[in-house]
C-alpha cells in the first residue's frame, strides 16, 4: 500500500480510542506521553490504564522532545517494499528527558555515527494526511 500524498509505503499506524490523544498532539509536533495521577508513573506507548498500579485516572504530559540513545540496531538489508529505499536505516530505544522509553527511527546525519548515550530531539513526518509519524535526529 502506498499513501498516494506522501509516498510511503510502510504499515501505517492504526488510531483507536486510546491512542487517538497521543496522534492528535504528533498532528501539532507535540510528543505526549501518558502520566498516572494515582501513582506518578509515566508511560509510552498509550494505554487505557496504569502499567504499574492500573490505575484508569492517567493524563496526557506534553514532553520535550528530547533524549538519549539507550539502544540502537543499524539495518543494512530489508527487502520489504518501503523500508528497502530508506537502506541504511537506525531503529533505536530512546529514553525520554521525561522518563518513558520509545522505539523510533533516528534520521538526519550519518547512520554510522548513532551512539549509545547520543542525545536526540523529536521530529515528526507526515507520512498520511492523518498520520503525523514520531522519528528523532541528531541533536
Ligand atoms: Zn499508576
Amino acid at each position: 500500500m502506498t499513501t498516494p500524498s506522501t509516498g510511503y509505503r510502510k504499515p501505517i499506524p492504526y488510531v483507536d480510542e486510546v491512542s487517538k490523544t497521543y496522534w492528535k498532539g504528533a498532528q501539532r509536533g507535540e510528543l505526549l506521553v501518558q502520566q498516572c495521577k494515582g501513582c506518578g508513573q509515566r508511560q509510552f506507548y498509550p494505554r487505557p490504564l496504569c502499567a504499574k498500579c492500573w490505575s484508569t485516572d492517567l493524563e496526557w504530559l506534553r514532553c520535550s522532545g528530547q533524549g538519549t540513545v539507550h539502544s540502537f540496531t543499524l539495518t543494512y538489508q530489508n527487502g520489504q517494499p518501503g523500508f528497502r529505499e530508506e537502506l541504511p536505516y537506525v531503529f533505536a530505544l530512546i529514553d525520554l528527558d521525561e522518563g518513558p522509553r520509545v522505539t523510533a527511527n533516528i534520521v538526519g546525519g550519518k547512520p554510522e555515527q548513532v551512539k549509545i548515550g547520543m542525545r536526540v530531539s523529536a521530529a515528526f513526518d507526515w507520512i498520511s494526511p492523518e498520520i503525523r509519524l514520531l522519528r528523532f535526529r541528531p541533536v
